[in-house]
């Protein structure tokens, strides 16, 4: 019996169409999930708009604009970076470290070396905007993550390409105002984002610290093993958030989740968060379900 072609699907965290526009028309020409889940959220590290991805993100309490990202691609390899501080595109450096090094992850000040090493020019991350910001902030100093704005906007990004192979990145500028050295669940393989290729994949955005401590986006994908859909798996390990955090009105957390078949699933505590899938041809945005 032949078997049918799978239809190549990119998705990401939060309303960001060029992104998944952009991966979602290089899988349809034939490009592979690694490449294209990249690109895709390069497009959001470039955007200045955006204020906790990659260059204009907003800085932590001492001024210092740094990212983190990582990178899977379909045979199990990753790549992560923690701390950037002079590249915009954190999710290419993680590809390097993938690459080219063999290690997993490097951080601040080695992975900014490494970045140069590899040809990445020296970047300022801080913008005229952020720094606006940030001078702002700091007439108050609180330090407060907003439940679905501002503080919320990573990228985490799912492609399955023409030939069943899924990839995932996420990258971020981290909270808002966080402390000197804090790095969040984006780069963390298991947290941010965890794939397999034989099931599936997941991503994770809102409160790092809690996605962290439930190493939710590995959870997510072994529920997937056992059986679970992507919406149920997303919802299970929504709960067991809920379950361990008795302050889980006061923060975000939100789960993407996609597997072989190209089915997707996304859960969130609040209301307000959505994401963007791209498949044949249409680019759509899509509430997602929450708990409250
Ligand atoms: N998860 C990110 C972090 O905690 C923040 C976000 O999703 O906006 O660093």
């Amino acid at each position: 019996m032949m078997k049918r072609k799978p239809t190549p699907i990119s998705v990401a965290t939060w309303n960001f169409p060029k992104a998944t526009l952009k991966a979602g028309e290089m899988l349809y020409s034939g490009a592979t999930a690694l490449d294209a889940v990249e690109e895709g959220v390069k497009i959001e590290e470039a955007n200045l708009k955006n204020t906790t991805v990659g260059k204009g993100g907003a800085p932590d309490r001492e001024g210092n604009v740094t990212l983190d990202a990582c990178i899977m691609a379909p045979n199990g390899d990753a790549g992560a970076v923690v701390y950037l501080k002079n590249n915009t595109h954190a999710v290419s450096v993680a590809r390097k470290v993938m690459e080219e090094t063999p290690h997993v992850m490097l951080a601040g000040e080695g992975a900014d070396q490494f970045a140069q090493q590899q040809g990445f020019m020296k970047e300022e991350l801080f913008t005229e905007s952020s720094e606006k910001a940030y001078r702002e902030w700091l007439k108050n100093k609180e330090y407060k993550p907003l439940i679905n704005i501002e503080n919320h906007d990573t990228i985490g990004m799912l492609c399955l390409d023409e030939k069943g192979d899924i990839a995932g990145a996420c990258t971020s500028s981290g909270l808002s105002y966080k402390m000197n050295g804090r790095v969040g669940d984006s780069p963390i393989i298991g947290s941010g984002l965890f794939l397999d290729n034989e099931i599936g994949g997941a991503v994770a955005t809102g409160m790092g610290e809690a996605i962290m401590k439930s190493v939710g986006s590995f959870l997510i994908v072994e529920l997937m093993r056992q059986g679970k859909s992507p919406q149920e798996a997303c919802e299970t390990a929504v709960k067991r958030i809920i379950k361990q955090n008795p302050n889980y009105k006061d923060f975000q957390v939100a789960f993407l989740a996609l597997n072989k078949n190209g089915d997707i699933g996304s859960y969130c505590i609040h209301e307000g968060y959505s994401y963007v899938e791209y498949r044949d041809n249409k680019n759509t945005n899509i509430p997602s379900k929450s708990y409250l």
